[in-house]
């Protein structure tokens, strides 16, 4: 037997196969798993050129995939005015002066990622802006992307001003005596937006680099990424391809295509031929985003019932279809026809069924395919809904981090939902008992991309230390919705490989597979699950190479 070229031992090795294996080693040969067991059972494996990673008591895991995100944007947000990692008004304000002041020569001021919390009724203003950059467009999406903090240069360049309608897919936020009031959101926000220059080809690569860094310094080894585009407002399609071609690409992704909502079926043509180019290396752009509805916080999500306003009374408003329900069954059945995988953005309990009934009809006109059509968000799902998902083979692609009592939950979202549909939001639990194929994802650069985190929320229902901004709600939010680590684990790997059509080659620890592999600070089963945001990635393997390693932990 020839030996191994790698070889983790003395460590608690979680497979995530069928049984839920634990073992203690795994042996490596031209990036394949050819040995999992025991210590001893690896040792007849290892060879003098044999690398030995020592894991000394801590956890290797199958890589984690995540299932929706935006590493492209996220790694251009973090080359640019980044907000992410701050939560206060000041903070805010001082980033963008410093910003501005350090980049005289750029013209607009770019970036983003606020969070809604931080401002009364979740929209900043223009003010607050002007008094830094008086002089230049400031153009600062939130966390979420669906509402764009801009300063007065800014709307005066795009001409909105108190006599501007809103957009059809959008609102302007106005003051008392109906001006402008520097937040705009949705369809909205293209008013400025598509004036702001575009990152030119090099940036966009550069932050695909920087997205792929950090995902992978997180334990990240596959991803799905949820909006794929020439054109939409960066051409990741084309970074992707190039990176893939020269090498550069070391994470497996799955682009989903964007789905041009201002058209119709005739799209489907170029979707094909853009799948057609789009399959280099480890990049396949097989999948196609729609994105059915907006958010809570702005009442874009569609909901069945009216949202209530702030005294609690129901107002008239129900949220956004983005596409027309009965057109959607068309869509959705023409694009299954034609093979893709359908990734929805489905959010509230309107636009989740709208989703399941175009994916019903799809299998009515064409019967089983294997395609995986998945739903992400999932924050709010009408009871009747949640069986749904088993019946008709529909992964909830699940974003856990918001699950939990916070600022934007307690104020901006559940006063407006009101009593029941509040609790029926991210029904995790449920959708797991009934059967629902269950992935993960993060929507970075919405929410930190860190899985340890996410899965931190999806086991505890509790925001992880690090995010409770002076926040003490303590309850924990909806406990019969919790799952377990092993679940949430599950889901983190084989649940978004399964997603990815990866789940024949990744996801698990089992001889045969290609060793994308996860090396975390501690063995998660051994320490009490409230700790779990407290661990670490140490290390990140793709097929037997690393790709990350945390300085002095090997
Ligand atoms: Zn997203």
């Amino acid at each position: 037997m020839t030996s191994a070229d790698l070889a983790f031992v003395n460590g608690a090795v979680y497979t995530v196969d069928a049984a839920r294996t634990r073992e203690q080693a795994v042996a490596v040969k031209d990036g394949r798993i050819v040995a999992v067991g025991s210590d001893d059972d690896i040792r007849e494996h290892v060879g003098p050129k044999t690398a030995v990673f020592d894991l000394a008591g801590r956890m290797l895991l199958p890589g984690f995939q995540d299932a929706h995100v935006h590493p492209v944007s996220g790694g251009v947000d973090r080359l640019q005015c980044d907000l992410h990692d701050l939560h206060s008004r000041e903070d805010y304000q001082l980033r963008v002066k410093t910003y501005a002041e350090e980049h005289p020569d750029r013209e607009w001021i770019l970036g983003g990622g606020w969070s809604m919390d931080v401002f009364p009724g979740g929209t900043p203003t223009k003010d607050l802006l002007d008094a830094i950059v008086p002089d230049r467009s400031a153009y600062l999406p939130n966390r979420d992307g669906h509402t764009v903090w801009v300063n007065s240069r800014a709307l005066e360049l795009a001409g909105i001003t108190a006599t501007t309608p809103d957009p059809a897919d959008g609102r302007i936020e106005r003051d008392a005596a109906g001006e402008p009031s520097g937040s705009l959101h949705e369809g909205a926000a293209d008013l400025v937006g598509r004036l702001a220059p575009q990152p030119t080809p090099d940036e966009v690569y550069e932050g695909l680099l920087e997205g792929q860094r950090y995902l992978h310094s997180l334990g990240i080894t596959a991803w799905q990424d949820a909006i794929v585009s020439t054109a939409y407002w960066m051409d990741n399609y084309s970074a992707y391809l190039r990176a893939a071609g020269n090498g550069d690409l070391t994470a497996r992704v799955v682009g989903a295509l964007w789905w041009d909502r201002e058209r119709g079926g005739d799209q489907i043509d170029e979707l094909r031929e853009l799948r057609e180019r789009g399959q280099a290396g480890r990049f396949a752009a097989s999948t196609v985003k729609i994105m059915q509805d907006g958010v809570c916080e702005t009442f874009t999500a569609a909901v069945l019932e009216p949202y209530f306003d702030a005294e609690g009374r129901p107002t008239d408003k129900r949220g956004i279809s983005f596409v027309e329900p009965e057109a959607l069954k068309g869509y959705v059945t023409a694009l299954d026809r034609d093979g893709f995988q359908v990734h929805f953005h489905a959010l509230a309990e309107r636009a989740v069924r709208e989703a399941l009934d175009a994916i019903e009809a799809a299998l009515k006109a064409n019967g089983p395919t294997d395609h995986r059509h998945h739903l992400a968000h999932i924050q709010v799902v009408h009871p009747d809904d949640v069986p749904r998902f088993r019946k008709l083979g529909v992964v909830a692609n699940a974003q856990p981090l918001w699950a939990a009592h916070e600022g934007q939950m307690d104020d901006l979202t559940i006063p407006f939902l009101g009593e029941p549909r509040w609790r029926w939001q991210y029904p995790f639990g449920s959708l797991v008992r009934a059967g629902a194929i269950l992935a993960m994802g993060s929507d970075w650069s919405v929410s930190t991309p860190d899985p340890l985190e996410e899965i931190h929320v999806a086991v505890n229902r509790k925001t992880p230390p690090a995010y409770l901004y002076g926040n003490d709600n303590d309850e924990v939010f909806l406990p019969e919705e919790r799952l377990d680590l092993a679940t949430s684990i599950a889901a983190f790997t084989m649940g978004s490989a399964y997603v990815n059509h990866l789940d024949r080659v990744t996801g698990s620890i089992e001889v045969g597979k290609d060793a994308d592999l996860t090396v975390v600070n501690r063995d998660l089963f051994a320490h009490p699950v409230d700790e779990i945001a407290n661990s670490q990635v140490d290390a990140t393997f793709v097929q037997g190479t690393p790709v990350y390693e945390r300085n002095g932990s090997s």
